[in-house]
């Protein structure tokens, strides 16, 4: 058994094709084309730093079968009725109609999903383990070690509603590291992690401000030291410092000066590592012309910002609800009061719902690629996962239609987080991240709550069918 493996493992043909010989070979699936030997490419990790890793051997993994559901295999074509998914240890063999898709003798467990719909995993874009929650945790900063333990119980509740990978983005010392190294080697249940570091700003930025950006209430010792870069180097050199961490992706956050906010973009893309920065108006503008992969929030866009991210391929992860919910009720048990930010240097703007709604609808309509994220801040207990559905309700909103909110979710999120050779579809040689639920989605986005089971990176994390 791989389990307990320091890092997921693949191996992969050209042409990202992910597929292993020797694991379809020896389940009795001949692939191998006549007129060329696949050619070995070397096994790397599942996440985004792609570390090359010895070969993996999946022969003697135990294999899982999926029998009579409906497949939504995520690649956009029709659902697939009786449908037969085989997996082997963490990947799929295979996936398609009954009728063409040989059952393997061997098979350790078969789920019969009859009646069942079959789905990847869901993918939230925008998380922070180590956001406060509860009465208490919301009124004052406390440790790393508070930190984690609020993201370990995060993990689980994200899991269970199926949501398989996460990419956080902005943590307390390492606590996104450690909780994505605990779930790979089997020490606590939870989606997979990618994570970006800590949040690089200017002194004074976002992040770095001494009072909290809700409430405007002084954080203790005001503020404390500054963790903020100024310049271009010192910008240059946070992000190498964060790649040294291991980290996956960058996380930039406005306000900063053009040359810097540039800098640290090329500096991560020499690297080899996605940025995603929580910006609003110029400063958008900036980072998308610099080459930023991915934008964080809907804040105060300018006119210029959409047609700058179609023109530079840059996708949008909108997190409409975490502002809504300001707009609206705001966080009661964290003394949030409603209405907006308050008092606080680096977010002197508006929150305008209808215009983040408005600025979704134009980035849908252009083709720019959109995911999903939450971004919950505070009363993760109560509002998670709840939150995820409701963000896909909010891209309803925003004229999005069900089957494009759904490959937001999967297909479109997995390569919006740089994983979409691996992660976002149901087919052969992909991992086997998969959501089984009630009824269709395609229906109504609102039978992705209906979870029957959750299978991670091959193993049944959920298992309630007669829920
Ligand atoms: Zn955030």
């Amino acid at each position: 058994m791989l389990q307990a493996g320091l890092f997921r493992r693949t191996c992969e043909l050209l042409k990202g094709t992910a597929l292993c010989v020797g694991l379809l070979v020896g389940a009795g699936v001949s692939l191998a084309p006549a007129h060329a030997a696949p050619r070995a490419i070397p096994a790397t990790t599942d996440d985004v730093r792609r570390l090359p890793i010895p070969p993996v051997d999946r022969s003697q993994e135990p294999i899982m079968v999926l029998t009579g559901g409906t497949l939504i295999d995520g690649r956009g074509g029709e659902a697939i009725e009786d449908a037969v998914i085989v997996i082997q240890g963490d990947r799929i063999l295979a996936a398609g109609p009954a009728r063409s898709t040989p059952l393997p003798a061997g098979s350790a467990k078969t789920i019969d999903a009859t009646g069942l719909y079959i789905l990847p995993g869901l993918i939230d874009l925008h998380i922070h383990f180590t956001q406060q929650r509860g009465e208490d945790f919301g009124r004052y900063s406390d440790s790393a070690a508070g930190a984690a333990i609020r993201g370990v119980a995060l993990a689980e509740q994200l899991i269970s509603a199926g949501i398989t990978a996460v990419r956080d983005v902005g943590t307390v010392d390492d606590v996104a590291l450690r909780i994505k190294e605990a779930v790979d080697r089997e020490i606590i249940t939870g989606p997979r992690v990618l994570w970006s570091g800590s949040i690089i700003s200017s002194t004074g930025g976002h992040g770095d401000e001494v009072t909290s950006t809700a409430t405007g209430r002084q954080k203790p010792a005001f503020g404390g030291p500054t963790k903020g870069f100024n310049g271009p180097w010192e910008w240059r050199a946070a992000v190498r410092n964060e790649v040294r961490s291991l980290v996956d992706w960058i996380k930039l956050g406005a306000p900063a000066n053009k040359e810097e906010i540039a800098a640290a973009i090329e500096e991560a893309h020499s690297l080899g590592v996605p940025v995603a920065i929580d910006s609003y108006g110029k400063y958008t503008d900036w980072a998308i012309e610099a080459g930023v992969d991915t934008l964080e929030h809907p804040l105060a866009l300018s006119d210029d910002a959409v047609p700058l991210m179609k023109r530079h391929g840059t996708a949008f992860v909108p997190t409409i609800g975490a502002f809504d919910n300001l707009l609206t009720g705001g966080y009661p048990t964290a003394g949030i009061p409603t209405g907006g930010f308050y008092h606080t240097h680096s977010r002197r703007f508006v929150i305008d719902q209808q215009d983040h709604l408005d600025r979704v609808a134009e980035a849908y309509r252009s083709g720019v690629q959109i995911g999903v994220g939450t971004d919950i801040p505070f009363e993760n207990e109560i509002r998670y996962p709840d939150a995820y559905f409701r963000e896909l309700a909010y891209l309803s909103e925003a004229g999005m239609t069900n089957a494009d909110v759904l490959a937001s979710a999967t297909r479109v999120g997995a390569e919006i987080m740089r994983m979409g050779d691996k992660l976002g579809t149901l087919e052969q040689g992909k991992i086997a991240d998969i959501l089984i639920v009630g009824k269709n989605p395609l229906d109504s986005l609102g039978n992705l709550r209906d979870v029957r089971y959750v299978i991670a990176d091959g193993k049944i994390v959920v298992d309630e069918p007669a829920r």
